[in-house]
């Protein structure tokens, strides 16, 4: 049997993968970035095939890493990790920086950055994994930490940091919603459920600025859970 539980106790970072050029570029959310040699340095990354950096990055032959940041927007998830390229420039109003190479290097929370170019890729099932020789690193900011995978799921399963708009000081006495009316509300672009029995506030009484914790969807994107 398969505890997928104990997948998780793999640790991994959370990065940006890009690729493309100034005109075409696209950039996605991925945890599986990982070195294979020092020398050359290579690294290897996993892009699912029906994505659309796939083929970006098969066409360009270059990808850049962007390394996030433990305190990242939810907004970069919600860009980079739960809308298609397809749809939309995700790289319109970010912060971007182009290689030697010409591929986009997203700035914006990325702590650094590495701009790769691809020398292998090996078809493994669902995804391609390419592997790229490492042309350029930069440190962007030094002392701070990136993000890991699971600090990003403990955010995921609600419990939000102080200074995010649905943190809840669970010690002071507020009117707690009764849980036989409480409901729940689904995120239509990640999937994130705002519970009100767990938030001890109805969701139509958070503010109008309040936005998902995880993708950064305003309130107009969630659907009530019947
Ligand atoms: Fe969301």
């Amino acid at each position: 049997m398969i505890d997928h539980e104990a997948l998780f106790k793999i640790s991994y970072g959370l990065y940006i993968v890009s690729s493309g050029d100034k005109e075409n570029g696209n950039g996605f959310i991925s945890n599986t970035v990982f070195q294979v040699t020092s020398k050359p340095a290579k690294f290897a990354i996993g892009c699912n095939k029906d994505n659309y950096s796939s083929e970006i990055i098969e066409k360009s032959g270059l990808f850049s890493v962007s390394i996030l940041q433990q305190e990242t927007d939810s907004e970069i998830f919600g860009r980079f990790g739960f809308k298609s390229g397809r749809d939309f420039n995700k790289m319109d109003g970010m912060d971007i920086k182009y290689g030697e190479t010409g591929v986009p290097i997203v700035l914006n929370n990325s702590i650094a950055y590495l701009e790769c170019k691809v020398t292998e890729k090996i078809d493994i099932g669902t995804h391609w994994l390419f592997i790229g020789e490492v042309l350029n690193a930069e440190i962007l900011q030094e002392d701070v930490d990136p993000i890991t995978y699971s600090y990003y799921r403990q955010i995921k399963k609600g419990t939000s940091p102080k200074n995010a708009p649905t943190y809840v000081d669970k010690t002071e006495s507020k009117p707690k919603v009764e849980s036989t009316d409480s409901k729940k509300y689904e995120c239509d672009v990640c999937g994130y459920v705002y519970d009100e029995s767990e938030e001890g506030m109805s969701f139509e009484d958070l503010p109008d600025d309040w936005t998902c914790p995880l993708c950064g969807a305003g309130k107009e994107e969630f659907t009530e859970i019947k």
